[in-house]
């Protein structure tokens, strides 16, 4: 037989495969992490029941009860409906779980589906709702179309987000069928039904909507803020480098103090309307403000919870595609994943800036100035960003010592004043006629209230 007649057959690889570990669970994709729609906890595991085919309580009954190390066992998981939310906080009940589905899963994304990673920054009290929450719109939306999941976003479980930002509407927190509030999750949850009644919660014509009071515009503006700066929030939690430290509380405090007032903590407090022995606890790092006050805070300052918190410790990391359609995503959020960025006039401006240092600005102020976060500035041009902020930081230096030099004299002629009218030339006395009241909480102005009382011989 001819050689060229014979055929040559396809051989078998004996080379062994490389097989990926299995997973104890289904490896659930979550809905929408790295975006304001991020999914929660509770929900996640209402959604991984249903894929195996079983209800949430057989789920952590039969196999995630051995693995949870604490006294929580399943059952009084369940007994303790309304504490269930706070597995989408910030305890070790959420890290416990997470913890335990994540190896489960083989999955190491699914902390982001709880505030864990927000445990130092934000106090329990008044964080989430124990009860849960939900647009009817929403659920009804994501019915009708085929390529969406019915699923629980995180944002709902906030207190302080009481409105469905894509349609406008209060949420609901009072099943329409059994009038039952429902936990975060109870042994027959499931995504879109009442885990009591087993009824659709999407829009149907049991809903009161019509006797409810339509919210003020004022509450509609307040509502519609504190939606987006939570969405930004927890859409860029996995953007962050390592989970936030306490300090950066303080931290925080002591910077917007000293940029909006000068550092004068009284009137830092009496523009934001608060207490000041409150914020100067925050300042010291002794307390935490709950998310409530930190939302007032911002809003007041203009300035958004994320950036009060971390400036330029978020990385800038939007390429990855959300897992959601961007439709569903806030009009104002999406915007931002889209802004082009204009290098050159930019760096321009920044020169310019730079130049016509007649009174330096904070990079904060630069950057609500140009249009675009103070983080992509610094990315962009780091030097030019880092040679205004320390031109501003030298000038505040220089405008202090010049500040004070002149409350020191205005000290000095005021206790004259005083001396020469027979009057006792108290620290009271004097704040009243000074032209910058609190300047004696510099240790320079009591030193020279201390020398010219000294000099007239009230003091030794
Ligand atoms: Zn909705
Ligand atoms: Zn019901």
């Amino acid at each position: 037989m001819l050689a060229s007649a014979l055929e040559t057959y396809e051989s078998w690889d004996l080379k062994k495969l490389s097989i990926p570990s299995r997973s104890r669970l289904y490896q659930l994709q979550p809905v929408g992490i790295g975006t304001p729609l991020v999914e929660s906890l509770t929900g996640y595991i209402s959604r991984l029941a249903e894929a195996h085919c079983v209800t949430p309580k057989a789920l952590i009954s039969r196999e995630l009860v051995s693995f949870i190390p604490k006294t929580y066992k399943t059952t009084n998981l369940f007994e303790m409906r309304s504490l269930t939310g706070a597995l989408n906080g910030i305890g070790t009940m959420a890290l416990d779980l997470v913890t335990v589905l994540e190896s489960l899963t083989l999955r190491s994304d699914l902390r982001f589906l709880s505030l864990l990673t927000w445990a130092g920054i934000f106090p329990q009290r008044r964080l989430l709702r124990a009860r849960r929450a939900w647009c009817p719109y929403c659920y009804e939306e994501w019915y009708s179309s085929k390529d969406k999941v019915i699923y629980e976003p995180l944002i709902w479980f906030f207190e302080a987000v009481k409105f469905c930002h894509w349609h406008n509407q209060s949420l609901c927190q009072q099943c329409p069928h059994c009038q039952r509030q429902l936990p975060p999750l109870a042994s027959y949850s499931r995504p879109g039904y009442c885990p009591y009644c087993l009824e659709w919660l999407g829009v149907t014509d049991n809903y009161p909507f019509s006797d409810k009071a339509l919210p003020s515009k004022e509450e509609i503006i307040w509502q519609k803020w504190v939606i987006k700066t939570i969405g930004e929030l927890i859409a860029n939690t996995p953007h962050l480098p390592k989970p936030l430290q306490r300090e950066i509380v303080a931290q925080a405090f002591c910077r917007y103090v000293n940029q909006f007032t000068e550092g004068n903590t009284a009137a830092f407090a009496r523009m934001l309307d608060i207490p000041k022995n409150k914020v100067w606890m925050w300042q010291m790092g002794k307390v935490l403000p709950e998310l409530n006050v930190i939302l007032k805070i911002c809003f007041t300052l203009q300035v958004s919870v994320l950036d009060f918190f971390t400036q330029e410790t978020v990385k800038e990391n939007y390429s990855q595609s959300p897992a959601i359609p961007q439709n569903q995503l806030g009009d104002s959020i999406t915007k931002k994943l889209e802004v082009k960025f204009d290098s050159d006039r930019t760096q321009q401006l920044l020169e310019d800036l730079l130049q016509n240092n007649q009174q330096p600005l904070p990079m904060t102020v630069v950057a609500k100035r140009l249009g675009y976060p103070k983080r992509i500035l610094y990315r962009h041009f780091p030097e030019l960003c880092r040679a205004i902020s320390a031109q501003y930081v030298k000038y505040m230096k220089e405008s202090r010592i010049k500040r004070i030099e002149q409350c020191c004299e205005e000290v000095k002629q005021a206790v004259k004043q005083f001396y020469t009218e027979g009057i006792y030339p108290s620290e009271a006395a004097i704040s009243r006629l000074l032209a910058k009241p609190g300047c004696f909480r510099d240790k320079e102005v009591r030193n020279a209230l201390r020398a010219a009382r000294r000099e007239i011989g009230l003091e030794p």
